[in-house]
């Protein structure tokens, strides 16, 4: 039986999905995709609890204002769907990574805080996206999958959350998944693969990212994240992160063998910089293997680092003193701040791959890579573009004085044995990049 809610709602979507439904429908017969962008702001109920119901309204229409005039375009359209949740339709639009571009603008725009009174406050927002025609052709099933993907984002570390289809498949077993990883620590069947990074000085390929690759008898392949999200949950990530390190050196004694001063780096989890023996693993293991500290590149987020400002601070100067290189990864979402920049030991800064992919159609973020460049330069640091999907980007990286190349277009994270091939293949000098 109906729920006198059901209805109540209904009624109150109507309106909305009627007009996203004829939206729709005219984009169908221009062939174009629209993505649905749905906003939260979590801080409006809390205002309304706070302060009263005037305050939250100041708040709700402050975010409507700020979407409409500096987030969207002109012929984007934007209705409520209720005080707290913002849809924004987007049409036409290119592709997934401009929609995840716009959903980050979004969220950069609802962190200035709005002034009510004298008090102000922070939107404290997140945003979930789905495709037409991609997630469905029914604009009920669109908001119904941009709310799924919502419910995602607020659990993200950047607030941002794509709809994907595996996303209707049950929360995965915590318990199941560590219990199988443990299992396959104990056998040693994880591998790792191995991402090619182009110099753009020398014209070769000078190094490459290790990447988790997992793929388990019973559970299939699991994606690294959710491989690693298992390990921190079941107190196995130090372990796990200690077999990546390890078996990252011993591969690149293997690529020095042809190329000398080939550079492996690897990703390190935020708790890895709280086990005090970190550094004391991978000089061990440079030294089993014979590779040089300077060859081995170790990636952080600022998550990492936030998480204890001090001991992280701590562990990356002991790195540093075996000569480990030390790099910031998805440099530019997220808590990005300068300020790390300036503190820590850095020698290499990775432009998230959003910017990169976005770079060629969005004026704004071939601004951001280019100044992300610049900074890194005057702070002595390396840059390397992540998500280098064309020859187009790859010459307009050239162009901006980029330092290394990493993406699709160079190469995708392949077994060692390929990248071995690809390395022999590659002729003693080659010519750079133009
Ligand atoms: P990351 O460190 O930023 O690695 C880059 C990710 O971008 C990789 O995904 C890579 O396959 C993907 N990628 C590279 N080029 C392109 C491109 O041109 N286009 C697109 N769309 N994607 C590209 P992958 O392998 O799924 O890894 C995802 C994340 O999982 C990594 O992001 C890293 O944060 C984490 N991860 C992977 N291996 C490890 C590990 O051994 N330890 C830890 N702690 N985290 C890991
Ligand atoms: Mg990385
Ligand atoms: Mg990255």
């Amino acid at each position: 039986m109906e729920d006198v809610h059901d209805i109540a709602l209904r009624e109150l979507l109507d309106p909305l999905t009627g007009h996203l439904q004829e939206e729709l429908n005219s984009a169908r017969i221009a062939g174009q995709r629209v993505a649905i962008l749905l906003v939260k702001s979590a801080a409006i109920d809390q205002i309304d609890a706070a302060h009263g119901f005037h305050a939250g309204d100041v708040l709700s229409s402050e975010i409507v204002k700020r979407l409409r005039s500096r987030a969207l375009r002109k012929h984007d359209g934007i209705e409520l769907l209720s005080r707290d949740e913002f849809v924004c339709i987007l049409r036409p639009i290119s592709s997934e990574g401009i929609s995840m571009l716009a959903g980050q603008r979004i969220l950069t725009l609802l962190s200035e805080p709005v002034e009510f009174g004298d008090k102000s406050a922070v939107a404290d927002a997140a945003v979930g996206i789905s495709m037409f025609p991609d997630h469905g052709e029914d604009a009920e099933v669109l908001l119904q999958r941009a709310k799924y993907a919502l419910q995602s984002a607020r659990k993200n570390r950047d607030r941002l959350c794509y709809y994907e289809t595996e996303q209707t498949s049950p929360p995965i077993d915590q318990l199941q998944y560590a219990e199988r990883l443990r299992l396959a620590l104990d056998r040693n069947t994880l591998s790792l693969h191995f991402q090619p990074q182009f110099n753009l000085l020398t014209g070769r390929i000078s190094g490459a990212e290790a990447l988790l690759r997992w793929k388990d008898d019973v559970l299939g392949q699991v994606p690294p994240n959710i491989a690693v999200q298992a390990a921190e949950s079941a107190g196995l990530v130090d372990r796990l992160t200690l077999w990546v390190i390890t078996s990252a050196i011993q591969k690149n004694a293997e690529f020095q063998k042809i190329s000398p001063d080939f550079t492996v780096s690897v990703n390190i989890s935020p708790s890895n910089l709280q086990e005090p023996d970190l550094p004391f693993y991978i000089d061990r293991a440079l030294r089993t293997w014979g590779v040089k500290g300077g060859t081995v590149v170790m990636e952080i987020t600022e998550t990492a680092i936030m998480v204890d400002q001090k001991k992280a601070s701590e562990a990356l100067n002991e790195l540093k003193s075996f000569g480990v290189r030390l790099s910031i990864d998805d440099f530019g979402t997220g808590y990005s701040s300068i300020y790390y920049l300036a503190q820590l030991p850095l020698d290499e800064l990775k432009i998230d791959l959003l910017f990169v992919r976005g770079m060629l159609e969005v004026p704004n973020y071939a601004k951001i890579v280019r100044s992300l460049i610049e900074l890194a330069h005057n702070l002595d640091m390396m840059v390397v573009a992540e998500g280098v999907e064309n020859e187009d980007i790859a010459a307009a990286l050239t162009h901006l004085g980029c330092d290394y190349l990493q993406g699709y277009h160079i190469g995708k994270p392949m077994p060692s044995q390929d990248l071995i091939t690809l390395l022999r293949a590659q002729p003693a000098s080659a010519k750079k990049m133009d």
